[in-house]
C-alpha cells in the first residue's frame, strides 16, 4: 500500500465535498479502482491480443506457467473479499479437495502450501526414523525433505529406461536401519510400482512418492498416485497443474488424511491440544480458487502439451545422437518435460548444444544435473560415490530438458528442432 492508512489521501484533502471522506475510505476506493482496472485488462488477456503474445525475438523458456482467462478468477476473488475466509481450510480449500479427489481418481487429498511441505509432513506423518531409500536423479527437495526430517538419504541408482529409482537396486541398499523408500516419479514416467511395493513388503519398509511430476499420470488404468503410502504433488507454477505455489498429499486413509490435516495447521489437534510437531502448511484460499479456475483448463492444456511432444518426437526421429524418452505403453502420460538424451554419436556435447540453443534465446534445462548426492550436503554420504550412481551419473551429463508447455508456438517447436539438427 502506498498511503499508510492512518495518512490522509493526497486526493481526499483537495476534495470540494461537503463531508470529507474518512482518508482510510479514500484510501480504499482508490485500491478498488485499481483493482478494478487491473481485472478489466481480462478480455484483452484472454484473446492473447496483449499480455500473453510471443514475438519471435522473446526467449523462450523450458516452460512458461499456465494461466487461465483473468475474468474467470474475479468472480473467485470477490468471494473471498465478501466472505473474509483467507485461510484454514476455507471454502475454496475443501471444494478444491474434492475436486482434486474426483479428477485425479484417488481416496484423499490433503491441500499443502507447496510439495516441499508436505514432504517433511508426509515422512512425519509415517514416523519414519534412520535411513531412507531415494534417488540422486531429482530435484534437491526430495533430499532436503528428508535431511530437514533428520533422515539419512541413502542414494540408490536408476534403471536406464525410465531414469526412476532402480528396483533391482534396492535391496541392496537395506540396512536394519532402514524405514522407508522414496522414489520419484521422474519427468511423470511412472516407476515399477509393482516391484517397489513388493520390497517395501518384505521388508515392513514404507513408501512414499515424490510424485510432484506426475498430476494427472495413470499407470494400469488408475492414477499412479493411489501406489505406495504417500504420493506428494506439486502445485509450483513451472508444474503441469499450478496453483501459483502449492502441494498435496494423497493417501487412502481417512485418519491418516486427518493426521495430515493436523499437522499442516502446526500439530494442532482442537483449540488448547497440540499433540504433534508441525508446522504451517496450509493452502490459501487464494491459491486454492485459483486451482479451481485452473482445473476447468486441465484437459486442453495437456492436450496442447501432448502436440507439443508428438511435434518434437516427429521432427527429432532420425537425428543421429539424439534420443527421446518413451513414455510406458500402458500409462497415460501428462507431458510435464520433454527430455532429451544426447549420446556420443551426437556431433557436439550436450553442454555444447545447450550453450548453442541459449545463443538463439531458447533455454533448456539441465534436468537433473548436478544429481543431488553431488551437492555439498550430500557428497559425503557413502552412498553418493559417482561410481556407484553409473546410470544416474550418465543421464545427468546428457539429458537436456527442452521448452514444453500448452501454448508454445509449433513454430518455435521447428526452430528448436532444427537447431539440434544442425547444431
Ligand atoms: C518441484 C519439485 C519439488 C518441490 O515442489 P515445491 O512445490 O516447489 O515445493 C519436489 N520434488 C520434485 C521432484 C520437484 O520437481
Amino acid at each position: 500500500m502506498r498511503t499508510a492508512p492512518l495518512d490522509p489521501a493526497p486526493e481526499a484533502k483537495s476534495l470540494p465535498r461537503p463531508e470529507r471522506e474518512l482518508p482510510v475510505q479514500a484510501t480504499l476506493r482508490r485500491l478498488e479502482q485499481e483493482f478494478a482496472r487491473v481485472l478489466d485488462t481480462a478480455p484483452e488477456t484472454a484473446s492473447g491480443a496483449a499480455l500473453g503474445a510471443e514475438s519471435a525475438a522473446d526467449p523462450v523458456y523450458v516452460t512458461r506457467p499456465f494461466l487461465p482467462p483473468l475474468e474467470e478468477f474475479e468472480p473467485l476473488l470477490r468471494q473471498i473479499w465478501q466472505t473474509r475466509i483467507l485461510t484454514n481450510g476455507g471454502p475454496f480449500h475443501r471444494e478444491l479437495e474434492a475436486r482434486l479427489r474426483h479428477h485425479l481418481g484417488v481416496p484423499q487429498v490433503a491441500l499443502f502450501n507447496n510439495a516441499t511441505t508436505a514432504l517433511i509432513m508426509a515422512l512425519r506423518a509415517l514416523d519414519l526414523t534412520g535411513e531412507v531409500i531415494t534417488t540422486p536423479y531429482s530435484f534437491v527437495a526430495t533430499s532436503h525433505a528428508l535431511l530437514w526430517s533428520g533422515l539419512t538419504p541413502v542414494f540408490v541408482d536408476i534403471d536406464p529406461v525410465t531414469l526412476n529409482l532402480d528396483p533391482a537396486r534396492i535391496e541392496a541398499a537395506i540396512t536394519p536401519r532402514t524405514s522407508a523408500i522414496l522414489p520419484v516419479h521422474c519427468y511423470g514416467r511412472p516407476c515399477d510400482v509393482e516391484a517397489i511395493g513388493a520390497i517395501a513388503d518384505r521388508h515392513g519398509l514404507k513408501v512414499i512418492y515424490d510424485a510432484a511430476h506426475a498430476f494427472g499420470v495413470d499407470h494400469g488404468g488408475v492414477s499412479v498416485l493411489n501406489h505406495g503410502d504417500l504420493s506428494v504433488l506439486s502445485f509450483h507454477a513451472t508444474k503441469v497443474f499450478n496453483t501459483f505455489e502449492g502441494g498435496a498429499i494423497v493417501c487412502a486413509d481417512p485418519a491418516m488424511k486427518d493426521r495430515i490435516d493436523k499437522l499442516k495447521n502446526f500439530g494442532h489437534d482442537g483449540e488448547t491440544s497440540v499433540p504433534d510437531v508441525g508446522l504451517n502448511g496450509k493452502m490459501s484460499e487464494l491459491n486454492a480458487a485459483l486451482g479451481l479456475v485452473q482445473l476447468r483448463h486441465i484437459g486442453t492444456a495437456l492436450a496442447q502439451r501432448r502436440a507439443v511432444d508428438a511435434a518434437y518426437r516427429e521432427g527429432l526421429q532420425g537425428i543421429p545422437g539424439i534420443r527421446c524418452l518413451d513414455f510406458p505403453g500402458e500409462s497415460a502420460a501428462n507431458y510435464a518435460y520433454f527430455p532429451i538424451l544426447v549420446g556420443p554419436d551426437y556431433p557436439i556435447g550436450r553442454d555444447a548444444l545447450y550453450d548453442a540453443l541459449k545463443r538463439d534465446g531458447i533455454h533448456p534445462r539441465r534436468y537433473f544435473h548436478p544429481l543431488i548426492s553431488d551437492f555439498p550436503m550430500y557428497r559425503t554420504l557413502p552412498s553418493a560415490r559417482r561410481e556407484d550412481l553409473p546410470v544416474a551419473s550418465a543421464a545427468a551429463d546428457r539429458v537436456l530438458c527442452l521448452p514444453i508447455y500448452p501454448d508454445l508456438d509449433p513454430a518455435i517447436v521447428a526452430r528448436i528442432v532444427r537447431r539440434i539438427a544442425r547444431p
